[in-house]
């Protein structure tokens, strides 16, 4: 038998499939230990075949007992692998990282317990010279102990010795280490008639795929967990997704007081030892609903009955970092696989859901209203410009401080919600109009007055920040658009025994730092949270009374053929977080551009208006979902061979789309909206390719990119970018 082996070194020129014998037999999705040149390397078993065109070495020895990737993950590997992604990094997404190279440890803990068949009081006598083991086993008569705790009480001595004469014998059990929890009791509740519509819809329905579109506050967490137990009936499993790492502890809890330890957690910030665990349960059958973040769609369980995206709109679902995919073509992929079904939810799908959603590619479910029946929280726009012009120069607006006050007074909680962090996002000197910028990236740099520093948002470099300006030493420096610092330091000054929290990606870089704002703020120990998007989402706080949205507009102003959507989602979503228990609810949105026709959708909720407003606009203009945009990223240290590449490429694709106008509608070449980033110069070439085209058309386009021999660039491809940056 001949064994197909990736090996686990990402670099192009490796990434092919390699031949090995074996003195021994090894099963697919097993990873070995395979020589490889002068070393020895990890690789993963991946196809077997009778014989092989060359001349084999044998594979040195299995790595593990079980297969660590299930068969379904292999054919997921070689769909992906179309996409112009390397195989091995395919793989690499669906195992834990600390399993390659095993260097997690499993913990065990031991578990005393009486021998088989000891009757307590026969043998008490002949210890009557050991008082404290007479103590142990008649500990033990109660039933068995963990031996750490039997220590706190006995002498390790005492309890050795009870096992040498056989009286007690110790079991090591495996202990999991399990991931932090927002505590939540299971309520009881009764389905409102959507919900209960909504779930034997899904249940009993033929279709494959379902997106239940319901307004904040709707109740979907619970259609999603009765269908979930509906699964678990049948004895299949279940995945569940939600769009930020810091929705997470807070589902937890639900899903924990729901289905207690059947659930898993998979996400990216969990630490090693936790996601090796966690995986395992999952691999093992002992858990089965894994929830998570995006990477969660990767969790090892076999015999899935549902998928479901919570917040399917999020731009989240879409992986940055290498290698890019698309979580919902990956659940596709693996709900076909199991026969599975697919749920997408959403109180604010993207266009492209909801479009095929009203073409019957989705059965569409709608929850129209708020599960407690109250109504939506009011929505009152503030032109920021007229407050300019009466006088007032703060970042607050007259409006929402006597909100804020009221909210205060009542005892009541506050979210204000604004998409920037630190504490300016530029310094410009108002003398000679200097602005700090970073030096490895074109783009301003942010100051930070917690550490007094100037950062760098795209690589993270750090500057000392100024007092004067470095060019004509002028000392007045103005800075500009406001971040979360500043936001907070102003609302401390402004109220002064307000308690606010804040919660954005510089206070919640240590493990537990969500758990611990979150929870904070849960409690009702805090009255203000100020944060970034990443209180927009989910979160379910029942004090919160007044939702402040500082910059409405600033979604509104990236490049982007999505931003309109983006703003769109983002206030629904934000607003959403108000009055969602007992009290109503109030939102303030301030923007200096209140006609713009995206604020008056949203502060209606009028979703479908929007959507036919936004889908007629990107069909007149050729966007998607009424075409597919490739982006293809040049980069380069050197400037003249990030040209070169963008060019040599430009020039053959606009020769493929010259004699494929079926196909390609057309092609540009141009700088990135940002030139340069970490030292490296960016081009973008941009093709316009019809909606329905073909696979084949896009892997020739890929086989060019592939073909590209200029020195020193590296190359990068995505389908429908979510960020042109
Ligand atoms: P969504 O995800 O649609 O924004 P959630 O699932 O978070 O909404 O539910 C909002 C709140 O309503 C939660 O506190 C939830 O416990 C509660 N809830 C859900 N269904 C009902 C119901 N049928 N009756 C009363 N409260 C409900
Ligand atoms: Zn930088």
């Amino acid at each position: 038998m001949v064994y197909e082996v990736i090996v686990d070194i990402s670099n192009s020129e490796v990434d092919k499939i390699f031949d090995y014998g074996a003195p021994f037999s090894v099963r697919l999705g097993m990873r070995v230990l395979v020589p490889f040149g002068r070393r020895q390397v990890e690789g993963f078993v991946i196809g077997t075949k009778e014989k092989s065109d060359y001349d084999v070495k044998d594979i040195i020895l299995k790595l593990d007992e079980e297969p660590v990737v299930l068969p379904e993950m292999l054919d997921l590997m070689r769909w992906m692998s179309r996409r112009n992604l390397r195989l091995v990094d395919c793989l690499r997404l669906f195992i834990p990282s600390k399993l390659r190279g095993g260097r997690v440890k499993v913990l065990r803990r031991n578990f005393v317990l009486l021998a088989d068949g000891v009757d307590v009081e026969a043998r008490l006598p002949e210890l009557a010279r050991a008082p404290k083991q007479q103590e142990i086993l008649l500990a033990l008569k109660e039933g068995g102990n963990f031996e750490s705790e039997l220590t706190k009480r006995f002498s390790p001595a005492a309890i050795k010795g009870l096992e040498q004469k056989g009286l007690i014998r110790i079991v090591s059990e495996e202990r999991g280490r399990t991931p932090d929890a927002i505590r939540a009791e299971s309520k009881q509740i009764v389905l409102t008639d959507d919900q209960r519509h909504a779930i034997e819809t899904i249940v009993t329905g033929k279709e494959s795929a379902y997106l239940l579109h319901g307004v904040t506050g709707s109740g979907k967490t619970e259609v999603y967990m009765n269908v979930i137990e509906s699964v678990l009936n049948e004895g299949k499993t279940a995945i569940m997704l939600v769009p930020e790492i810091s929705l997470t502890p807070q589902m937890l809890g639900v899903f924990r007081a729901r289905f207690g330890d059947r659930v898993s957690l998979l996400h990216s910030g969990l630490s090693d030892g936790e996601r090796y665990d966690e995986w395992r349960r999952l691999r093992s059958g002992k858990a089965r609903v894994a929830l998570g973040a995006r990477s969660a769609i990767f969790a090892p369980v076999d015999n899935l009955g549902v998928i479901i995206i919570d917040e399917e709109h999020d731009s989240s679902y879409v992986s940055e970092g290498n290698p890019r995919y698309f979580t919902s073509e990956v659940a596709e992929f693996r709900a076909r696989y199991h026969g599975a079904k697919l749920i997408l939810g959403s109180a604010t799908p993207s266009i492209d859901t909801y479009l095929k959603a009203k073409n019957g590619q989705y059965r569409l479910i709608a929850l129209k209203e708020r599960a407690n029946r109250k109504q939506m929280p009011s929505i009152d726009t503030v032109d920021m410009r007229k407050e300019i012009r009466s006088g007032n120069l703060s970042i607050f607006s007259r409006e929402l401080l006597r909100a804020l006050d009221k909210t205060l007074a009542e005892g009541n909680q506050a979210m204000i919600f604004v998409n920037r962090r630190g504490y300016a996002s530029f310094v410009r000197c108002r003398s000679c109009g200097y602005v700090a910028k970073c030096t490895d990236c074109d783009v301003s740099l942010t100051y930070h007055k917690e550490d007094n520093r100037l950062k760098c948002h795209y690589c993270g470099k750090q500057f000392e920040a100024l007092t004067a300006c470095p060019v004509c030493g002028f000392k007045g420096l103005k800075e500009g658009k406001v971040g979360t610092e500043k936001v907070v330091a102003e609302l401390k000054r402004i109220f002064p025994s307000a308690r606010v929290l804040r919660m954005d990606n510089d206070t919640t870089s240590t493990k537990n730092a969500y758990l611990d704002i979150l929870s904070t703020f849960a409690e009702g120990k805090a009255d203000i949270l100020v944060g970034t998007q990443m209180i927009a989402k989910g979160h379910d706080f029942k004090n919160v009374t007044l939702v402040g949205i500082l910059d409405a507009d600033l979604a509104l102003y990236f490049s982007d053929y999505r931003s309109n959507e983006r703003t769109f989602q983002l206030i629904t979503q934000v607003a959403g977080r108000a009055g969602r228990e007992q009290k109503p609810g109030r939102v303030i949105m301030q923007t200096y551009n209140p006609n713009h026709f995206v604020f008056g959708f949203a502060a209606h909720y009028d979703y479908e208006g929007f959507f036919e407003k936004e889908a007629n606009a990107r069909e007149t203009t050729k966007f998607p979902p009424y075409s597919k945009i490739l982006r293809i990223l040049v980069l380069s240290h050197e400037d003249e061979q990030a040209i070169a590449g963008a060019r040599t490429l430009y020039e053959r694709v606009k020769a493929y789309a010259a004699a494929h106008p079926e196909a390609i509608i057309r092609v540009q070449v141009m700088r990135a909206p940002i030139r340069r980033i970490q030292n490296y110069y960016r081009y973008q070439l941009v093709v316009w390719l019809k909606k329905d085209v073909t696979e084949g058309h896009l892997e020739a386009i890929y086989d060019e990119v592939r073909r590209l021999d200029v020195k020193n660039i590296s190359v990068f491809t995505e389908i429908n970018p979510q960020q042109m940056v």
